[in-house]
């Protein structure tokens, strides 16, 4: 046992099991301090995790305190400014999770300089993902930049490895406090009452993670390779929100899939493997966060139309299964994979909207917001990103709600303005003429663009970068 306090820096790592950070401090000393370092610019652009994370201090300290274990707030302009002021401090060892995004990893080749100037002891460890991104690389040590043989190399690369034996957290010998001017859970939680529907959806704890999966185990998973594709049913895990925030670490959901090996288990881990691409592909090249990862998409003439944003941000395109969705986000802080790829088509091909602004919206919104994700999946939609969508591939909203929503419930749910329309017209609701039950332009949008017309134009547009 080391004297000192481990302080564990928690960023994205709300759990106990897997935490290999909070093992370790927990092993090495008696007394264990976590800590939180609010960032109030963090989150101004993303409104709807500081709902999840504030829910998430909250019942991450409840946890804590069973093993005498002191979960603190600080506040801060920036993770320099406190870290500044705690090199020169002798009294404890410091350990955290990697998070991979490359600003956290250069971060932490600056933590590791300053705390070994310091002669600090610090650890790092395995953030949550199966494999470390610079692990997967081509034969010749290039990086991949098509999904199929990055997933062959990296499940192998995986299944290969020896697993190690999984170790728990101990139970501290009492709580501690550590640092002055920490704050509450309370002065975190958003007022606004946007947040408070989330509170019908989600419970940001490791314990309901754990439970979603078995369910979904249990009653999906089998069905899972069709299922996915239709919003209305709970064809998906909808663990998103609980990976991105650590209450469930992939390699957790890696062993119970194949404790249960049930058809549908490849399926749902190659989806797990688009986050590890995902991951690989950010790190690899960082200039694809600040714009297009393909170049000769930077030349693209973007159409700058605030009233069509606008419309599609608020659910009011005139295409149902694009404001289902759209409405289906504000309200929950999640959106069906299906529709994510509907709504951000819409977007970018129909109303030729720079993909850059839909994916500042879906930030806002998402509760499992992450940088590598979003980026990557609206820049797969846009047709400019790696192992991308090709141009030419135009979701039809009518097409696609009619084959993945067919009876019509996803969009009734979203849209109690349709909710009596009948069923062959709840795609295409500006051909159905009577306006007893629906005033077309009144109760619910005339559609902003016409398909094909919006079809061709994008076309053209994209054929000529
Ligand atoms: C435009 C766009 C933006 C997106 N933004 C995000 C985002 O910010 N955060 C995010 O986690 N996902 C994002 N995705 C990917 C995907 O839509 C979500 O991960 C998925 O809908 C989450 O629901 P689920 O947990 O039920 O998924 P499941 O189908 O149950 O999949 C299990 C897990 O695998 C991962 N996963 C599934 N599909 C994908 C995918 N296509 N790409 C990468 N990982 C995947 C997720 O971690 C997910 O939780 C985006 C997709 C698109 C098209």
């Amino acid at each position: 046992m080391v004297k000192n306090i481990g302080l564990v820096w928690l960023k994205d790592d709300f759990r106990i099991r897997k935490n290999y950070a909070l093992i370790e401090a927990t092993k090495n000393h008696n007394h264990v301090v976590t800590f939180f370092l609010f960032k109030k610019k963090k989150f101004e652009n993303q409104e709807a995790q500081k709902w999840w994370v504030s829910k998430s201090l909250i019942n991450f300290k409840k946890k804590l305190n069973e093993y005498n274990i002191s979960l603190e707030i600080v506040k801060t302009d920036t993770y320099k400014n406190f870290f500044e002021k705690l090199f020169n401090k002798k009294n404890f060892s410091i350990y955290w999770n990697k998070t991979y995004e490359p600003d956290y990893i250069n971060f932490d080749k600056y933590l590791s300089k300053n705390f070994k100037k310091n002669n600090v002891r610090f650890n790092i460890f395995k953030g949550n993902i199966l494999n470390e991104f610079d692990q997967i690389k081509k034969n010749d040590g290039t990086p991949f930049k098509v999904f199929t043989p990055f997933w062959r190399t990296a499940e192998k690369f995986y299944i290969e490895k020896i697993p190690p034996q999984e170790r728990k957290i101990s139970k501290c010998q009492s709580k501690l406090l550590f640092f002055k001017n920490t704050i509450s859970e309370n002065e975190i939680i958003p007022k606004k009452n946007w947040f408070k529907k989330f509170e019908k959806y989600w419970i940001p704890s490791e314990e309901h993670a754990l439970k979603e999966l078995k369910n979904f185990i249990t009653n999906d998973i089998e069905n899972y390779s069709e299922g996915r594709n239709f919003p209305y049913t709970a064809g998906t895990s909808k663990l998103s929100p609980y990976i991105k925030h650590g209450q469930i670490h992939v390699e957790t959901i890696w062993e119970e899939c194949f404790k249960i090996n049930k058809k549908g288990v490849e399926k749902f881990l190659a989806e797990i493997g688009w986050r590890e691409f995902n991951h690989s592909l950010i790190n690899y090249f960082p200039h694809m966060l600040r714009g297009n990862y393909s170049k000769k998409f930077d030349k693209f003439p973007w159409n700058k139309n605030l009233k069509f944003l606008t419309a599609w941000k608020k659910g009011l395109t005139g295409y149902p299964i694009v404001d289902a969705g759209m409405r289906e986000l504000y309200s929950t802080g999640w959106m069906h994979n299906r529709v994510r790829m509907i709504v951000g088509s819409f977007l970018v091909k129909h109303l030729l909207i720079n993909w850059v602004e839909g994916e500042k919206y879906f930030k806002s919104c998402l509760l499992d917001y992450n940088e590598a994700n979003n980026v990557s999946g609206w820049q797969w939609v846009a047709g400019c990103g790696a192992d991308a969508a090709p141009y030419f591939r135009i979701f039809n909203p009518i097409l696609q709600g009619e084959k993945f929503d067919k009876d019509g419930n996803y969009v009734k749910k979203w849209i109690p303005e349709l909710k009596n329309l009948p069923k062959k017209y709840l795609h295409k609701p500006w051909e159905f003429k009577d306006e007893n039950i629906l005033k077309l332009g009144l109760d619910y949008p005339s559609p902003i663009v016409i398909h094909e017309e919006a079809r061709a134009k994008a076309l053209n547009a994209f054929k000529k970068i």
